[in-house]
């Protein structure tokens, strides 16, 4: 192709923009100039550029699904000091965000008290979710109930819980700070069973599983629940004292007994 370098250049802008790649038209001539130096093969040269597109694709894509999911604080394993929170080790955590449990439609079960790291875990295994291509939604069991409730009201339930199927994790954070009625119960088991060996949630709750009979105001209920939950799922109990408050240090908490001065 006789063609001037000012030619090419106008065609590669016209293909790129067709082609929706506006990475390609940026990178091209900057990684031609290091394929000529490093003397790459046109098939390098080719594989180069397109990595480029796909990884910028897949990081927006990403972001996309992050903002998309709802979670409360983006928080990753990075910012999580497993040092001080012994009952999870980090090779259980990477075990966990290898996303197996996604592959395999199971469960993951973050239990313990107020502050001990489980929203914070359960966000970062979402957000990896996202970044591994997997659409998410986070929650808590409150905020879960009231959509299900308002399907539920409007004769949506169905149709609700199917386009939630298409939710490769759900996660519901702080089961058990509420107590449920009855009907809410009832959603709440519909949505575990409705994805039961079909898709993954993770759970967190501040409660041992012996105690969810209360949250759900009926032991049948939560032991079915529990039953369908814990079948394929890895449960993790985390402990110690609220991180929230350790980095309050105890001289700031408040004193719960008599100060005479
Ligand atoms: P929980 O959901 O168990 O009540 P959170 O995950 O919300 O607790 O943790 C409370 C706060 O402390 C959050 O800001 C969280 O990022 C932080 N945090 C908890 N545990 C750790 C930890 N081991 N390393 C770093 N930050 C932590
Ligand atoms: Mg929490």
């Amino acid at each position: 192709m006789a063609t001037t370098p000012a030619e090419t250049a106008k065609t590669l802008e016209y293909l790129t923009t067709s082609l929706k790649a506006p990475r390609i038209r940026e990178a091209a001539a900057r990684i031609a100039d290091t394929a000529r130096t490093n003397h790459w093969s046109y098939e390098e040269y080719l594989a180069a550029v397109l990595e480029r597109e796909v990884a910028a694709r897949n990081a927006s894509g990403a972001r996309l699904r992050i903002t998309a999911a709802g979670f409360p604080a983006i928080k990753t394993a990075e910012d999580f000091d497993f040092s001080t929170q012994t009952a999870i080790t980090h090779t259980d955590y990477a075990a966990m965000a290898s996303g197996r449990y996604l592959a395999e439609a199971g469960n993951i079960v973050l239990l313990g008290p107020p502050g001990t790291g489980k929203t914070h875990l359960a966000t970062a295994l979402g957000i990896t979710a996202c970044h591994q291509g997997h659409r998410v939604l986070y929650a808590t069991a409150v905020d879960w109930i009231h959509r299900l409730k308002n399907a539920h009201d409007t004769g949506r339930l169905d149709a609700e819980l199917r386009k939630l199927g298409r939710y490769r994790l759900i996660i519901i954070d702080e089961v058990g700070y509420l107590p449920f009625e009855q009907e809410a119960a009832n959603l709440f088991f519909q949505l575990i069973s409705t994805r039961y060996e079909k898709a993954s949630l993770i759970l967190t709750s501040n409660l041992p599983f012996a105690r969810w009979g209360e949250v759900f105001g009926d032991v049948t209920i939560a032991a079915a629940m529990i039953d369908r939950i814990v079948h394929h799922a890895e449960v993790h109990t985390l402990k110690g004292a609220s991180y929230r408050l350790k980095t309050l240090g105890t001289d700031s908490l408040p004193s719960t007994t008599h100060q005479t001065n």
